[in-house]
């Protein structure tokens, strides 16, 4: 198979993680014979220093032409003193999101077994794991509607619009993805007090018994499933849910796992093209430093082999890999051990 990827560094450990992410790709590429075209292009404030835009025409062009985009992170103390519009997390990303179309975002939340002392629950919580996965709509609801203040400037009003379409799309993608993992989907709204959440509802249940009615599907208020994901996140598989509470929820997921150096993400349109990143920024405070943790980065190339190649059996080899690491005690400093960020890297490639 031959694939295009868009390789967008970003900021602070930005190059170091995708770096090694891109050597695991072309062991993969090598081991299983496929060729992947790697097309590097600056973004966030890396570009802003060269071309006074955090995204340039020429870098959004290579992401609209590639077959994936490849993200590592964008940020930083230089740069937060930029406008807002100019700010590389609005300017580079929320454009990226807009404008290849990517509604859907895919989080999931694991402990690895041997990182399994790492999550902050209590073991008895934690019990034989956590495993979730967050799918949260990217585009639409109260960051994308209209934000207004009145003209004395004491009053202001966002909206949160929905559409059938933009919450039909969304819940199939969740459907899918239950049907790869335990089947079970709850739908995480505030219908007691939302109208947008009420056609959620609607709409999710129509989808679910016309064309997933094999999938379990429960629904749940929101400052519930904030709570539920403390107390008792093992009885979560799939979260579907609209784009702030998915933003809130999906970071409250990450962080009962406890290693935010080991979380990969997905957003994704229709057709299976997909930007893939870590969770985490941009981590300045260790940039440049070696010691960063590639393993989100090397999980997001993953995702991206799965979800936009279908292919299933590179992705198994590239986490199968990163399990065995791990089982051989190999840590980088966000998890107790010592191992740079390249012996880490090294460490996947050579596991595959
Ligand atoms: P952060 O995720 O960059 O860092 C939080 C803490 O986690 C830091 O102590 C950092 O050293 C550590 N950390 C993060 N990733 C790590 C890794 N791979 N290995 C080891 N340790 C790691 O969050 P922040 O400090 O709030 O933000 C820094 C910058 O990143 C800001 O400019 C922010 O706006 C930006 N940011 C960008 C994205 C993105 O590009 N998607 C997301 C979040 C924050």
């Amino acid at each position: 198979m031959k694939k295009k990827i868009a390789v967008i560094a970003g900021d602070g450990i930005g190059p170091e993680i995708v770096g090694e992410a891109v050597k695991v790709l072309t062991k993969i590429a090598g081991r299983f014979g496929h060729e992947f075209l790697f097309d590097e292009k600056l973004v966030g404030g890396a570009a802003y220093d060269v071309f006074g835009d955090c995204l340039p025409e020429d870098t959004l062009a290579a992401c609209q032409s590639a077959d994936a985009v490849l993200l590592g992170a964008v940020g930083g103390p230089k740069w937060d003193s930029l406008p807002g519009p100019q700010r590389p997390e609005k300017r580079a990303l929320l454009t990226l999101r807009k404008e290849l179309g990517l509604f859907a975002n895919l989080r999931p939340a694991k402990v690895w077994s041997p990182l399994r002392g790492a999550s902050p629950l209590k073991d008895e919580i934690v019990g034989d794991g956590i495993d979730l996965l967050v799918v949260r709509e990217l585009t639409g609801g109260v960051y994308f509607g209209e934000h207004t203040r009145s003209e004395d400037g004491l009053s202001a009003l966002d909206k949160m619009p929905y559409s059938t379409m933009e919450i039909e799309r969304i819940a199939r993608v969740a459907f899918e993805s239950a049907r790869q993992r335990s089947n079970r989907v709850t739908c995480v709204d505030k219908a007691n007090v939302l109208e947008t959440s009420r056609l959620w509802r609607e709409v999710v249940q129509r989808v679910h018994d016309d064309e997933y009615a094999q999938t379990e599907l429960d629904f749940m208020y929101v400052d519930n499933a904030a709570m539920q994901l403390v107390r008792a996140p093992s009885r979560f598989d799939v979260i579907l849910t609209e784009n702030m509470f998915g933003d809130i929820l999906s970071d409250e997921a990450s962080q009962i796992t406890g290693s935010i150096g080991m979380l990969p993400s997905s957003s994704l349109r229709a057709d299976g093209f997909g930007m893939y990143e870590p969770i985490h920024g941009s981590a300045p405070d260790i940039a440049g430093k070696g010691i960063a943790n590639p393993l989100a980065t090397i999980l997001s190339a993953a995702m991206m082999l799965r979800h936009s190649f279908r292919l299933d059996a590179e992705a198994d080899a590239i986490e199968a890999a990163v399990g065995r690491v791990l089982a051989g005690g190999m840590r980088t400093m966000d998890l107790g051990g010592n191992a740079s960020c390249m012996e880490m890297g090294a460490a996947v490639v050579d596991a595959i």
